[in-house]
């Protein structure tokens, strides 16, 4: 028996005004969706708890069991893992932008121009920088983009951006963000890096002159996927941090395909060699960001024409649909809300909920559960969890 885990990033919204106080999945027509949730128990899901703003990371990690508060200090880690670097235990890593500063090193441009050529050729100059008291380990990433380890003894990852975040400002100094003699050699090393990358980058003569560091974390102790639950896992995600997630969590990455519907059918081909696959679908959450009702509307139409084979699937196995988070076309971010849930498969409890949407769903036999619970109530119904005394 085999489990697929199909988040929707983002497709959960709230009444919007120019859909008549509807949401998007109320309007859609998404009749494979709706199948699901017919034949299947349906409930709401608050991804971390009630009313908390979550990022598609933290709520990923809850939504695989683990306990995003535990094991989440920064986006660093993920993304380096997302773009393949092997993290140590010991390691922090941050986000990085290539950018343009003046002789002030006052930000002029925090993308460097969109550079997007050759940021491999300024990888190999950073990676040559010797820092006393850590090594450096540097990747660029997509664009403009690229994430940084910092590997060595007593470091901590108590330390301020030395991104501005906004043109016009100078870089920031790092700085320690509590007492500990870790956080102050760790900022000291950052500022010396930050000095040497400026001077290796201005020797590159290119728009790229900076590095500005953000999101940092530490590498983060993950039971691994097989550890944790006995099964084999995989993931199908576009964006790097899903991906850095699922490898941190020693779940196979895989590649996705570009339609929905070979995403779909290469899913549940994979699933002939595992026992979990999560997809993330990131569209509907951009459209989301981007305030683009009829985007979001039509991005939902077109992923349910592509979940046609899971109906047959979802007799002999289990199938979970359900978006990570409300992503608001109003707010034009993630909130707090929470978010539609249908489990299906041979023996759940089906009840007579019958659309999968925000509100329909909330008469649904899961009642109102978070992400933590749905690994323990897919192994059970799976018969792979463990039972807890006589
Ligand atoms: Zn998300
Ligand atoms: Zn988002």
């Amino acid at each position: 028996m085999k489990a697929l885990m199909l988040v929707c990033d983002g497709i959960a919204d709230r009444p919007v005004r120019e859909l008549k106080g509807k949401t998007p999945l109320e309007v859609a027509r998404k009749q494979n969706m709706d199948a699901l949730a017919s034949r299947g128990i349906t409930g709401i899901l608050d991804p971390i708890a009630p009313g908390i703003r979550v990022g598609s990371d933290t709520t990923h990690l809850a939504l695989l069991g683990y306990n995003p508060y535990e094991v989440y200090t920064g986006r660093g880690p993920f993304e380096a893992a997302g773009v393949g670097l092997k993290l140590r235990q010991g390691d922090i890593a941050f986000r990085c932008n290539f950018a343009t500063v003046d002789e002030n090193l006052v930000v002029l441009d925090r993308r460097a121009g969109r550079i997007s050529k050759g940021t491999d050729k300024l990888a190999r100059a950073i990676n040559k920088i010797k820092i006393p008291g850590a090594e450096i380990i540097f990747k660029e990433s997509v664009a403009h983009r690229g994430v940084l380890i910092l590997r060595g003894k007593k470091l901590s990852h108590k330390v301020s951006d030395s991104d501005p975040h906004v043109a016009g400002e100078k870089v920031r100094k790092v700085k320690a963000l509590d007492e500990s003699p870790e956080a102050r050699r760790t900022a000291s090393i950052l500022n010396a890096f930050s000095e040497d990358v400026h001077k290796v980058l201005r020797e590159q003569n290119g728009n790229a002159n900076m590095l500005l560091l953000r999101g940092c974390g530490a590498a983060p102790k993950l039971k691994s996927f097989r550890e944790k639950y006995g099964i084999s896992g995989a993931c199908m995600a576009t964006t790097g941090i899903i991906k850095g997630i699922a490898r941190l969590a020693g779940m196979e990455v895989v590649e996705a395909k570009t339609s929905y519907d070979l995403r779909i059918k290469q899913g549940l081909k994979i699933l002939k060699n595992y026992d979990f696959l999560l997809i993330n679908i990131k569209e509907p959450d951009e459209a989301s960001h981007d305030h683009d009702a009829r985007r979001k509307v039509q991005l939902i139409e077109e992923i349910d024409r592509a979940l046609k084979p899971l109906l047959q699937f979802s007799r002999e196995n289990y199938v979970l649909l359900l978006s990570d988070h409300t992503t608001s076309l109003s707010y034009g971010d993630h909130t707090g809300d929470s978010v539609p849930v249908v489990l299906c498969g041979p023996e759940v409890r089906a009840d007579d909920v019958k659309k999968f949407d925000e509100r329909s769903t909330a008469k649904g036999g899961l009642c109102r559960i978070r992400g933590q619970d749905l690994m323990p109530l897919l192994l059970d119904l799976m018969n792979r969890s463990e039972k807890f005394g006589a």
